[in-house]
């Protein structure tokens, strides 16, 4: 991507922090330079140590004396680390070949002398003095190696800078890591699990915001907790009731009325059990009762209960052995809720329902493949939920209550193995069971 590391940027708060950084780093450096060389250099036009500088140049050429003595410019040069060039009408000598000619030096004003100018050249500065036909430049950074090594201190300094505005990046980084940790809890909670904690190390703002997310998904498991424990309380309670209703039913005269009724309560029983066997399998009582099965037979046997329905059961096992510790009971409460959606959701003119079995490791996969209506893509994400049905008006024919995938889902995890599903509106549906082979 072309952009992608602008992206990149743009969409991590610390990457962001650390170029704010950077750029007030930049930006001081720059504000705080402009300002000692506008300001402060600029002050120092006129000041007294500008004349004092001229005075001290004056004096240095008397010293040398007239016409200018070589040997004693060698002793100054010595003893006060400075480098002189002489240039005049007959002579011209310098302490040091590195002093460049007159002519290749550009030259500004210093102070208010007439005879004093600043040159530059070759990126250093040098003061020039003029009177009349005898030139004099003065060198006073003596040695060379001094201004390489003033190139390395600013190098040093530098260097220095950029680790402290990395120290800086690393200590806010720190200071927001609960973000961080926030952003993980959210993502958390979002994926389900309710049982998440924000660790919790600081008590500034951002510890009372993570203390504040922890009471909220303690909150939100209570509200869940009592919907749920609601729910399995009206379950309980509808079961005698609903005994009682059979009972007197046997008692009346068998009408279209009565056949209506007991379908109704029928179906009632069964979403009753639904509710109470998905809590049980979830509670941590509700154990399974495993023992070696051949998942093929329980297959099979669940097959022949819907043998003469349309549109008809293809069933084919690839793998050698299907043996597992499962809860047969449970399983074929699974099957049996799957095949009834795929043949409920099928027409009697679909493909035959494909039932295969195959080995892929580290599981054993039982797919279950309709050719019926489908499920739209943005209704696949919540069939697992309880009471969710894609088709919300219920008939008699297809008149679940959107519980049989959801006990499906706890009976499968309860045996560590997990279900998909996949679907094409007007292609089908395919349901893949994964069994762990070593339970
Ligand atoms: P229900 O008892 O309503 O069928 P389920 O939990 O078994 O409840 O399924 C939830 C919803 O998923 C159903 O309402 C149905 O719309 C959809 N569904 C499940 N299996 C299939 C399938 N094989 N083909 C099409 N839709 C399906």
């Amino acid at each position: 991507m072309k952009n992608s590391w602008l992206h990149t940027i743009l969409n991590s708060v610390f990457l962001k922090l650390l170029l704010v950084i950077v750029i007030t780093g930049v930006c001081i450096n720059l504000v705080v330079g402009g300002f000692f060389m506008y300001f402060y250099m600029g002050s120092m036009k006129n000041t007294p140590l500008r004349k004092n500088a001229v005075q001290y140049l004056e004096y240095l050429i008397h010293d040398l004396g007239t016409p200018p003595d070589f040997q004693r410019a060698k002793e100054i040069s010595q003893e006060l680390s400075l480098e002189i060039r002489y240039d005049g009408p007959g002579e011209k000598w310098a302490t040091s070949k590195e002093l460049p000619p007159m002519q290749d030096m550009r030259l500004r004003k210093f102070g208010e002398s007439p005879h004093v100018n600043i040159g530059r050249a070759q990126g250093k500065s040098f003061l020039v003095f003029t009177d009349g036909q005898n030139q004099y430049t003065f060198d006073l950074v003596k040695s060379y190696e001094q201004q390489s090594y003033a190139e390395i201190k600013i190098l040093f300094l530098t260097i220095f800078l950029m680790c402290m505005l990395v120290c800086v990046y690393f200590v806010i980084r720190r200071i927001l890591k609960p973000i961080k940790r926030l952003n993980e809890g959210v993502q958390q909670i979002s994926a389900g699990n309710l049982e998440h904690q924000v660790p919790v190390s600081k008590s500034d703002e951002l510890g009372n915001l993570a203390d504040a997310f922890n009471a909220m998904t303690v909150r939100i498991r209570e509200m869940l907790h009592s919907r749920e424990q609601l729910l399995l309380n009206v379950s309980h309670e509808l079961r005698s009731p609903l005994t009682r209703m059979k009972v007197a039913m046997e008692f009346l005269p068998e009408t279209s009325a009565k056949k209506n009724l007991s379908e109704d309560i029928l179906a009632m029983e069964t979403m009753v059990s639904e509710i109470l066997e998905t809590e049980r399998l979830k509670s941590e009582f509700g154990q399974l009762t495993l023992q070696p099965t051949e998942l093929e037979n329980i297959v099979r046997e669940v097959i022949a209960a819907f043998e003469h329905t349309y549109p008809g059961i293809v069933f084919k096992n690839k793998t050698k052995t299907t043996a597992l510790n499962l809860d047969r009971q449970q399983i074929k409460t699974v099957l049996n809720n799957l095949l009834d959606n795929a043949i409920k959701y099928s027409e009697n003119t679909s493909a035959p329902i494909r039932i295969l079995l195959e080995q892929k490791n580290p599981y054993i996969v039982l797919q279950i493949k309709d050719s019926g209506k489908g499920i739209p893509a943005q209704d696949l994400q919540h069939i697992f939920e309880p009471f969710y049905r894609v088709d919300k008006s219920r008939d008699r024919n297809t008149g679940g209550y959107g519980l049989g995938l959801s006990l499906c889902e706890t009976i499968i995890e309860a045996h560590k193995g997990k279900i998909e599903v996949e679907s094409t509106v007007g292609k089908g549906t395919v349901v893949n069971l994964f069994f762990p082979i070593t339970q």
